[in-house]
């Protein structure tokens, strides 16, 4: 007999004596449901994990394909679905600086699909989340030297006008990890980092999901609506609650809601009816709420 089947062997006659006692077994009892639980979110957590590296490439069950060709590569084949509630935990910022020098939205007459952060050339730029690099290329009109990641949480993110791409198409990166270096390439005028969140092809507003000042995620999920706007045409303008997406804030300390309702610009009876909340709610720490 080993050691270790010496301890079972304890560990078995132990909860048995225990057993015997009416307290024990009532403390057994309550034990057991916390047990079951932990162990199905161990396997669960596990499970993905397994899948993942198995899988040919990330968020298998979103996208029906995978190419190193285009960003947006997704046309009729893909089902986007109604809703679908992305998990933003595991981001990292992929800049040094948190300052935004052109936001989302309609510019020069056309559409900006994402953010431009102020870069200097040679910072490092590095991977949002976990996921796998899906294109490395350059497009001298446009993104210039650029990354596309495509993620585990099912969203893709790209960052463009770089002066360096320091991975390969089809590697795998970990959040944080060192992608490439600012720059100026392509279609742009100094030095900055232009950043895309997208889901399924679909450009989606990165402060919707990010702080970037507080180089933080608004919340520790974002659920994406599908609505007649959402598909990226030119000149489509995605306005804060007209894309049908709900946005929500994180409660940080001293904050309140006459404070909140400044920041996300809803108004409080907007907000304590969205929340089922009052006035005199007292707020949490950390606590979602929902701005749309
Ligand atoms: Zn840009």
């Amino acid at each position: 007999m080993n050691f270790n089947c010496i301890i079972k062997t304890g560990l078995v006659a132990v909860a048995a004596m225990v057993s015997l006692s009416s307290f024990s077994q009532d403390l057994i009892a309550r034990q057991a449901p916390i047990d079951k639980k932990l162990k199905t979110v161990d396997s669960l957590a596990l499970q993905k994990q397994i899948r993942i590296e198995q899988s040919e490439y990330p968020a298998l069950s979103l996208y029906p394909t995978w190419n190193n060709q285009y960003v947006h590569a997704y046309g009729k084949d893909v089902i986007v679905p109604d809703s679908y509630t992305i998990d933003l935990t595991g981001f990292h910022m992929p800049t040094p600086s948190t300052k935004i020098t052109s936001p989302f939205g309609p510019r020069w007459r056309r559409m900006h699909n994402g953010l431009d952060l102020k870069v200097n050339i040679g910072d490092t730029i590095v991977a949002a989340f976990d996921g796998k690099v899906r294109i490395v290329k350059y497009e001298r009109k446009g993104y210039g030297k650029y990354v596309v990641i495509r993620h585990d949480n099912g969203l893709e993110t790209v960052y463009g006008h770089l002066s360096k791409q320091l991975v390969e198409e089809n590697q795998l990166v970990k959040a944080g990890e060192v992608i490439g270096l600012g720059g100026n390439t392509g279609r742009s005028t100094g030095s900055h980092l232009h950043f895309e969140t997208r889901f399924l092809g679909i450009a989606i507003n990165p402060v919707y999901m990010f702080d970037f000042p507080k180089q933080d995620i608004v919340a520790d999920t974002y659920t994406f609506r599908k609505t007649q706007r959402n598909p990226t045409r030119a000149g489509s303008h995605d306005t804060e609650v007209a894309d049908g997406t709900v946005r929500y804030y994180k409660v940080k300390s001293g904050d309140s809601l006459s404070r909140i309702s400044k920041i996300t610009g809803v108004s409080i009876t907007k907000l304590c009816e969205l929340n089922r909340i009052t006035t005199k709610s007292i707020l949490r720490l950390n606590q979602v709420l929902r701005c749309s």
